[in-house]
């Protein structure tokens, strides 16, 4: 049986929860203040027939009301759709009205994103700010004992809809993913477990919080240990850095910090800015990595394929080996490299507590079985042995994989096997005694002349090059080949490459199939706030004359 994060953060009642702009927030302050904004939210929707499992919408900054919005939504009965201020108007609304939330909550400064569609469809709103939280704190009368919530067994509530959570939309419209409260608290157990999170750990918080990454790993899976989590309102480069270093703030001394490699790598092109090379930069390495390697215990990188060059210059400044691990929203986090042990650059190592995945072939169910190399987490093949260099599709199974996709049941049916195992759409490789993710097998895997090419290992191979600072490889429909290969890229000066001299120089580096044989220059990639890449629009804007 595992406790709903209530019951965990009422034994911690006078620790340190969150660390905002607004100050320290104890974790009996969290408590009162959700319940608070609990009481409001029922009293918002006594009108409705029925407010179990009512949408709650929240479009709230990192911090405390955010907090409260999630927390309070739960104690009501309601399921918490998180929205972030940087989607355009049209996509907030599509979240919407696609989840039919009955209620919105938001803070002033948040609420003029959203008013118009709050008007339109003729929802209620409730605003969170800082000083209508204190008063509705001072008015609670939580106890912050165990009691049982909503009147339901824990069984009960673990198995009700907490969350729905859309997907980036790298590879189609956004899905909304069903998280059940038994699924979040998998999800934490098993994070816990793995990077053995304690209530003396700090994490510091950047990342936006509509994605599992910000909302469970960094935000949910620190408060439901008793840890301690220091939310920035928005990501500046200097400010992170400044939090990574100081030994000034004595209570709250940041030691854990998860992010994605565009946040690592705007960090090292900060660092990069002001320390010119030569000896001050080399004395601000030494500087940084007595600091880092005596104070930060763990820096976790994922929801994108961190490209070497971040994880050696990461190394390089911060004399810290970024931990790289897999996840997904409909499965939380499945992969992860070690936490002691050695960490293999391009490798998401192997499956978490509680996570089972296989790579499967193209006909998985077989006569003797599955035709699929399976792990456990006990590193153990529990289901068939399999060959080294093992390709397929990534299979996941386990407590914390997802219920279902919003309002899309035949959606929900395709993506799973009639045994339960979720269905990622991600190609991995089994090599070594450990996995490696090629990519989205619908854009990353290119068919090119016979051969499968994975554009993650391209764009691995192509960031050798001194002079390419970021790639994107995609597949480019062909009469002759089936696809080929092309590239957008980054220069470090501005002079881009040809295809021809990409070709002589990527001959010695990659398969010479592999090569791609179109190029293309731009000053940036676009990407999304998580720092992904929609290879789809890519494809679209970028080479238009090949469709
Ligand atoms: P959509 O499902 O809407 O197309 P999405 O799959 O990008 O969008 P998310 O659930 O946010 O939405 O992202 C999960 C995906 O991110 C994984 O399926 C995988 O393709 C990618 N991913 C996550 N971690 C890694 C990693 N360490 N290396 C490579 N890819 C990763
Ligand atoms: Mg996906």
């Amino acid at each position: 049986r595992t406790d709903s994060i209530f019951v965990k953060a009422a034994h911690h009642g006078d620790k340190a929860a969150l660390v905002d702009s607004h100050g320290v927030h104890t974790y009996k302050d969290l408590l009162k203040r959700s319940e608070a904004t609990a009481q409001r939210i029922r009293h918002a929707l006594r009108e409705q027939f029925d407010i179990k499992e009512a949408r709650v919408a929240v479009l709230c900054p990192p911090d405390v009301s955010y907090v409260t919005a999630q927390w309070g939504c739960w104690m009501a009965g309601g399921v918490f759709v998180p929205l972030h201020h940087t989607h355009p108007t049209p996509q907030l609304a599509y979240f919407i009205a696609d989840s039919r939330c009955s209620i919105v909550l938001t803070t002033k400064k948040f609420s003029p994103a959203i008013e118009s569609i709050v008007e339109s469809r003729g929802l209620q709103i409730l605003h969170l700010d800082e000083e209508d939280q204190v008063e509705d704190a001072a008015a609670s009368d939580m106890t912050c004992q165990r009691q049982p919530l909503l009147g339901l067994t824990d069984e009960e509530y673990a198995s009700r809809r907490a969350m729905i959570v859309y997907t980036s939309g790298t590879t189609g419209p956004a899905k909304g993913v069903v998280l059940t409260h038994a699924n979040l608290q998998a999800s934490m157990m098993s994070m816990i477990q793995t990077w053995k999170w304690t209530r003396n750990d700090v994490c510091l918080h950047v990342l936006p919080l509509n994605h599992v990454h910000g909302i469970i790993n960094a935000l949910m899976t620190p408060l439901y240990c008793g840890a301690t989590c220091v939310m920035l309102p928005e990501f500046n480069a200097p400010k992170v850095w400044f939090k990574l270093l100081s030994t000034v703030d004595t209570e709250h001394r940041v030691n854990v910090f998860h992010a994605v490699p565009t946040v690592y790598a705007k960090l090292i092109e900060d660092h990069e800015a002001r320390f010119q090379c030569g000896i001050s930069i080399r004395r601000a390495h030494e500087y940084i990595k007595a600091i880092c390697s005596e104070k930060v215990r763990l820096m976790v990188c994922g929801s994108a394929a961190l490209p070497q060059p971040i994880l050696r210059k990461w190394k390089d400044i911060t004399g810290h080996t970024l931990l790289e691990r897999y996840g997904m929203t409909e499965v939380g986090m499945a992969l992860s490299n070690p936490l002691h042990g050695t960490r293999t650059p391009g490798s998401v190592g192997n499956p978490m507590p509680g996570v089972e995945v296989c790579i499967a072939r193209p006909n998985f169910y077989s006569a003797n079985g599955y035709d699929a190399i399976c792990h456990g987490d006990d590193r153990k093949t529990v289901v068939a042995e399999g060959m080294n260099h093992e390709v397929g599709e990534l299979y996941v199974r386990g407590p914390a994989v997802f219920k279902e996709y919003w309002d899309k049941p035949s959606e929900t049916e395709a993506a799973f096997t009639k045994d339960g195992w979720f269905k990622t759409g991600d190609t991995a490789q089994f090599e070594n005694g450990m996995y490696k993710i090629l990519g989205r097998t619908s854009v990353d895997i290119i068919k090119s002349g016979g051969y499968k090419i994975s554009a993650l290992d391209v764009e691995r191979d192509l960031l050798q090059h001194v002079s390419i600072v970021e790639a994107v490889v995609v597949g480019l429909p062909d009469i002759t080949w089936g696809q080929r290969v092309a590239a957008l890229l980054v220069m470090k000066d501005g002079v881009c490459i040809t295809a021809h001299d990409l070709k002589a120089w990527g001959k010695s580096v990659m398969a010479s199939y592999s090569v791609p044989s179109i190029v293309k220059c731009v000053e940036s990639i676009p990407r999304n706030n998580m720092g992904k890449v929609n290879k789809k629009q890519i494809q679209k804007e970028y080479f238009p004359e090949y469709f």
